[in-house]
């Protein structure tokens, strides 16, 4: 947990999103939380005219199409639609629990043994045991805590599919 920056709230920390520094050639969290971030690239398009909105949106497909061409996955064909047409996004991402296998399998990669990951996760070890057998899921707190130790974060290990 940390304080957001911008709004002083208690926030997790998979709620600051991470960016690698050049200069110190390393991944660091970001100082202010996602919402805020987003909050503010909000209000920054919506002070855009329509034509500087366009532009934008027109940057935003291409860097998205350059990104998943990028990772290999295929680059779905848009409709280029101009702004005002009214795509409704879809909210998705309160959860409280998460399935063990993909953090624990990642654990394993990096051989933390189970004593590491209830250090990593903040929990006793008979948890962990719960999850290795993948009968418990895994508090989502605990789960970004174990990401964080195992120095990624939680979006990687658990990645929200657009489609
Ligand atoms: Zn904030």
């Amino acid at each position: 947990m940390r304080n957001c920056k911008n709004c002083n709230r208690w926030r997790k920390l998979s709620d600051y999103k991470p960016y690698f520094s050049k200069k110190r050639n390393k991944e660091y969290l970001r100082k202010t939380c996602e919402f805020c971030c987003k909050k503010k690239a909000l209000e920054r398009y919506y002070n855009f005219s329509d034509k500087q909105k366009n532009d934008f949106r027109e940057r935003t497909r291409e860097y998205a199409a350059a990104r998943r061409r990028q990772e290999g996955k295929p680059v779905r064909n848009i409709h280029k639609v101009g702004y005002g047409s009214g795509r409704v996004k879809k909210f998705v991402g309160c959860l409280n629990s998460v399935s063990p296998q993909p953090i624990i399998s990642q654990a394993k990669k990096l051989q933390w043994n189970n004593d590491m990951i209830a250090k990593g996760a903040g929990v006793d070890i008979r948890r962990v045991r719960g999850w290795i057998n993948n009968s418990d899921r895994i508090n989502i707190d605990a789960a970004d805590k174990l990401c964080f130790a195992l120095g990624t974060h939680l979006s990687l290990i658990y990645p929200y599919d657009e489609t």
